[in-house]
């Protein structure tokens, strides 16, 4: 089929198309109602269906495939390697979520998640969509002030979490960082939930935190059934950074979710059951929900749970996976690739790779050298694809599974089905329509299935910040700059906002101001993001000391911002952490008082600034300067 005429029925008989994808999963009562948009910008997918997510990436395969892998699981952190087959991943979730039912968890309750990649952590989401419990996995890089403000956010009743994760052979324990959130958050949990790796030592809190073995073993021929939930019962909450410091709690319901996914694996990913799926991501971010969990399991394919990092014990550790496991589909992200890009390419070649239909990569943009390089050393094709926490799945990408296309490199590809997808003048919100024409990337409402629901608590919140970036028009922004080529290819061009990506990782620099801010010695501090050649961006911080007596010489700069290091590290976590921290005794603002970040920005990258009419103090943007020239 062409996949223009695929497109074009997605957006022109969305009720037709959607009602034909929705088989692709199982319902207990089908929908009514395809799309419900009487209330825009809120679309209510799949009407009247009842379904289990659960059930659709577990039990649904127990007829076909029992004694096939579902879950493999490979740590090089700690040498542990073993396969659940779905008859044992069913067994699993069952104890998970009887555990959990033990604890008091029940439809619509919370549950939040911060594990590192354990086979527990996958049980434990597919048992609260299970029982209708409501998943939050916060990212296990972060620490106690980003936790705590996620507690405080979802109101878990239980917290499932672990003594420690593992990253390059250093045991990074978790449950300091968990009990030093439980301190700092308003809301309480009754239960903390507890894998015990063996790893890191743990001090129990009495009474609260609960050994998850000793109970597995109470609920070991547990039978717990699916419960039908309405198609828009939340199944997850998933939080990401935005402008502000508070991050929001993307929402996502079940049966627009499941629907979603299967149709993505059948027409993106060209993954059928019985195969394996690779997603080297972590079930913290939104890649590892839908392509390390949701996803690979909804369409009856095995998932590839890897702990661990791409080039331990060498280099060739993916690939040797993909040649044992005869993997058909590989999901990363570019950073992992530059990573790899250092090392020996006689890696790339050493495993047979012949299984291997294609290597998707997202999560930031795909540099041609990047792209270039792992496709001549692996042979296989690489498809980039571009999409966001709050949309679950790709809104541009190719769709070979519907009509092979040709990938341009350094464009995602052209719009997926069921997104509606403008180039928006930023001021206007005039549609540009010519090829060439740099515009903020939008989408006309309503979202396709899968897509966020609303931000979490605050549907305030998730029509202002999102629906209201265009004068006299209600589309939904995306806060990419893009620009589409004469053949309908689309290029991003960077964010529209205050938000950075390093590492594919998206953080406000709002948050990370805040969390140096904490420092005693600071009196005000700005970061931007600054184009770095493997991490895509890092985080430059430029901080103003209460004293400036404080940093008179360079050894007192570097232990400041050694310290300053630490207070983000112990808040927000590794991946919050600046490149650096540089001292200052003015930051560039206009003369209201707004922050020139995109001034700052441009000066560390070295480019022109840009028009500084409105500045206040010219020579605050020559400290900069003088900081990081490269003299
Ligand atoms: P996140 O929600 O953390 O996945 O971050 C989403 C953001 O990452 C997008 O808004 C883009 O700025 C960026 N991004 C994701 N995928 C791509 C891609 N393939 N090319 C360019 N930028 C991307």
């Amino acid at each position: 089929m062409r996949y223009e005429d695929f497109y074009r029925r997605s957006i022109h008989d969305r009720d037709g198309f959607w009602a034909e994808q929705a088989a692709l999963i199982d319902w207990q009562t089908p929908p009514q109602t395809i799309c419900d948009y009487s209330n825009p910008p809120f679309a209510r997918w799949f009407v009247g269906g009842r379904t289990n997510l659960c059930h659709n990436a577990v039990d649904r395969h127990l007829h076909e495939r029992a004694d096939q892998n579902a879950l493999i699981y490979v740590s090089t952190e700690t040498g542990e390697e073993c396969t659940y087959s779905f008859r044992e991943l069913h067994a699993e979730v069952q104890r998970m979520a009887a555990a959990l039912q033990s604890l008091g968890v029940g439809r619509g309750d919370r549950v939040l998640i911060y594990m590192p990649m354990v086979p527990q952590a996958v049980f434990a989401m597919l048992a609260c969509v299970r029982i209708g419990a409501i998943h939050s996995v916060v990212f296990g890089g972060f620490a106690s002030v980003s936790l705590a403000s996620r507690i405080d956010d979802a109101r878990p009743v239980v917290i499932v979490s672990a003594d420690a994760g593992s990253r390059g052979g250093k045991v990074v324990a978790y449950k300091p960082l968990l009990d030093e959130a439980m301190r700092l958050a308003q809301h309480q949990p009754s239960r903390v939930l507890l894998v015990d790796r063996g790893l890191a030592p743990m001090i129990r809190v009495e009474g609260r935190d609960i050994d998850y073995a000793t109970l597995r073993e109470r609920h070991l021929d547990a039978s717990v059934p699916c419960e039908w939930v309405e198609s828009g019962h939340p199944s997850y909450t998933l939080y990401t950074s935005g402008t502000t410091g508070r991050p929001k709690g993307v929402q996502r319901d079940t049966g627009g979710y499941a629907v979603a996914l299967a149709a993505s694996i059948r027409h993106i990913f060209c993954g059928n059951p019985g195969e394996t799926y690779f997603s080297t991501s972590d079930i913290g971010w939104v890649v590892g929900h839908s392509y390390i969990v949701y996803g690979p399991l909804l369409a009856g394919m095995a998932t590839l749970l890897y702990e661990g990092l791409p080039i331990r014990p060498d280099a060739g550790i993916w690939w040797s996976l993909v040649e044992k496991y005869q993997v058909t589909v590989m999901f990363s992200a570019p950073t992992a690739v530059r990573v790899l890009k250092k090392q020996d390419p006689a890696w790339l070649s050493k495993y047979d790779l012949s299984s291997l239909r294609a290597l998707f990569l997202a999560g930031e943009p795909l540099d041609e050298p990047t792209a270039k390089w792992i496709a001549d050393g692996l042979g296989r094709p690489i498809v980039d694809n571009y999409w966001q926490t709050e949309t679950g799945w790709p809104i541009l990408t190719v769709a070979n599974g519907v009509e092979p296309r040709g990938s341009k490199f350094g464009s995602p590809g052209v719009p997926m089905y069921g997104y509606d997808v403008k180039l928006l003048h930023e001021g206007t919100g005039e549609e540009l329509t010519s090829p060439g024409q740099k515009g903020v990337v939008a989408l006309e409402g309503p979202l396709p299935p899968g897509c966020m629901q609303t931000v979490w608590g605050d549907d305030a919140r998730f029509v202002s910040t999102y629906w209201n970036s265009f004068p006299g028009r209600m589309a939904y922004s995306t806060f990419d700059w893009g620009v589409r080529d004469e053949d309908g290819y689309y290029f991003i061009l960077g964010r529209t906002d205050d938000v950075i990506n390093v590492a594919g990782h998206r953080l406000g620099t709002r948050e990370i101001e805040e969390s140096i801010s904490s420092h005693p010695h600071v009196a005000e501090v700005a970061v931007v993001g600054v184009a770095d050649a493997l991490k895509g961006q890092v985080a430059m911080a430029f901080a103003v000391p209460k004293d400036a007596a404080s940093v008179a010489t360079p050894e007192q700069q570097l232990k400041l911002e050694g310290e300053i290091m630490k207070v983000v590290d112990a808040q927000l976590g590794a991946v919050g952490r600046p490149a650096r921290v540089r001292f200052v005794t003015v930051l560039p603002k206009t003369r209201s008082g707004k922050l020139l970040r995109r001034a700052i920005q441009a000066v560390c990258e070295h480019r022109d600034p840009g028009d500084l009419t409105t500045i206040e103090d010219p020579l605050a943007l020559e400290q900069i300067k003088a900081l990081v020239s490269p003299a």
